[in-house]
């Protein structure tokens, strides 16, 4: 049972624009009673983005709102309905199986922001699910949540994590916890098949032009195929980004590809640490579908499953609309290539542009590879290099360093052709690389502390070091630093569903 009577006053000021506008694409629901709501993890710099009372949520009765034993006034608690192709095959009904959208909020920035719970309990949508989720995972997701954050990189971010007092069960019992999760919108590709499917082009139509007029304003009025190009390029972008910094979703299916181009869903996700285009984290990821490489690859393939749910509002002549729609999934190469390209190349410290400058950059990938090289410290490092000290770039090249060697000097030749100070390339540089990234095995420290131990100290200082990736200091060395192979040796993720 809900205790809204018990209310005490937290401000949300709630504008559910989807729950009002988008009937027939959710249920109404009420989150689980648990027995013992206790706060585990409050982001107060979010909060105060989002505009609301900090001091007075991180309090009993905001640890009630935030494990869904209170609705707070305005919510309106909905299961949101979506499809989705998981590893290739089309689920045509997933949905919201262990989450609630409390409602929209909009943030200092006037930007519209989701409020959503997520292992909050059953829904329509369960299926054989128990609705829950374990402490763990959610730490884990508010943690790489931030850590992208302050990389930069578009992302859902987690408000809270509250302990339910109960015990979920994942092979073996364990602490019960619900994730607030704040989100641009949860809007996926998944939502656009899940009409798709049913030939409710109708709702397609509506779903659409919601879309558009939330993530996509500039293209009120304008053909369908303009906003099918945007979703492309956004994602390209997002791809982009996560390629220049090592990190692997692990689950890229197309009900995990958010329309508004943020990262979504923190499951088996895990940044690399050498390079190598093969790396896979997740243990149910066997065939390697969305190894760190393929992640562009796979891009393209959801954005083929969004065109074809697009393709009824695209034109009325089918061929065309195939033909359209086909024409602009060609474009998201160039899309990719010009987004990666304009920022590895800042990594590199290129500013103008030469013919080569591509091949600078395969070859040093190339060299990364032949030397088991950890791929953020050697971007880093070659700030260093650009200040004529190699050794610090050298040293994280773990076997051959030949290719290294014959780059090195080609590369250097060229940043004379910069024509700035060595120094101002370098500070450059290390504003685009980062020092600091969440380092599988100092991720696995912190969650253990705090879920078996329930010490909190590695994590939060793991997270105040995140919270800062691109400034070198003495303090963080040792979260800089890679992995013994040890440690690195045969590393697992997991969805922890
Ligand atoms: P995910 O792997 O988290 O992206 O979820 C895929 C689908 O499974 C979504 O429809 C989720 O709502 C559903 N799901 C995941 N975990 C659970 C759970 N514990 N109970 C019910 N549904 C779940
Ligand atoms: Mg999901």
């Amino acid at each position: 049972m809900n205790k809204a009577f018990e209310f005490q006053g937290v401000q949300f000021k709630f504008d559910n624009s989807y729950a009002r506008e988008l009937n027939g694409f959710y249920t109404p629901c009420q989150a689980e009673a648990v027995p013992a709501p206790r706060w585990v993890k409050f982001n107060h710099e979010l909060a105060e983005e989002l505009g609301l009372d900090a001091d007075a949520l991180e309090t009993q009765e905001g640890a009630d709102i935030f494990s869904g034993n209170i609705v707070p006034p305005g919510a309106m608690p909905i299961a949101q309905a979506y499809a989705g192709h998981q590893f290739g095959n089309l689920s045509p009904q997933l949905g919201d199986g262990r989450a609630l959208l409390l409602g929209e909020v909009i943030d200092r920035n006037g930007m519209r922001r989701d409020i959503q719970l997520k292992g909050s309990g059953r829904t329509p949508f369960s299926r054989r699910g128990d609705g829950k989720a374990a402490i763990g995972p959610m730490l884990r997701e508010f943690l790489m949540g931030e850590a992208m954050y302050h990389l930069g990189i578009p992302t859902t971010r987690a408000l809270a994590v509250v302990a339910t007092g109960e015990s979920v069960y994942r092979d073996t019992l364990l602490p019960g916890a619900v994730l607030t999760r704040v989100a641009a919108s949860h809007i996926r590709i998944g939502t656009f098949e899940y009409f798709a499917v049913r030939n409710d082009v109708e709702s397609l139509r509506r779903l659409a032009d919601y879309t558009i007029k939330r993530h996509y304003p500039e293209l009120i009025g304008r053909p369908y195929i303009e906003f099918l190009r945007a979703v492309s390029a956004r994602q390209a972008e997002l791809i982009a980004r996560w390629m220049c910094v090592g990190f692997i979703h692990g689950v890229m299916n197309t009900d995990n590809v958010a329309l508004s181009g943020e990262t979504i869903d923190y499951g088996p996700c895990a940044f690399m640490e050498h390079f190598d285009p093969a790396t896979v984290f997740s243990s149910i990821d066997d065939r390697g579908r969305y190894a760190f490489g393929k992640q562009p690859a796979i891009a393209q393939w959801n954005l083929a499953r969004f065109a074809e749910t697009m393709l009824p509002l695209l034109d009325e002549d089918s061929d065309r609309a195939v033909q359209l729609a086909t024409e602009a999934l060609k474009t998201f190469s160039e899309q990719f290539e010009k987004s990666w390209s304009a920022m590895v190349r800042r990594k590199l410290g290129l500013v103008r542009t030469e013919a080569d400058d591509a091949a600078l950059v395969q070859d040093f990938l190339n060299a990364m590879q032949a030397g088991h090289a950890d791929y953020t410290l050697a971007w880093r490092y070659l700030a260093d290099a650009a200040e004529s000290n190699p050794a610090r770039l050298r040293s994280v090249f773990r076997s051959d360093t030949t290719k290294l060697d014959d780059w090195l000097p080609r590369w250097l030749a060229r940043l004379a052709r910069e024509n700035k100070p060595a120094m101002e390339i370098a500070a450059d540089m290390r504003r685009v690389n980062p020092y600091v990234i969440p380092r599988n095995h100092l991720v696995e420290e912190a969650l253990e502390a705090a879920t078996i131990n329930n010490d909190f100290a590695p994590f939060n200082q793991l997270l105040g070091v995140l919270s800062d990736p691109y400034t070198e200091r003495d303090a963080v060395h040792l979260y800089a630093i890679q992995a013994t192979p040890e440690q690195t040796e045969g590393y697992r993720t997991f969805c922890g569903t």
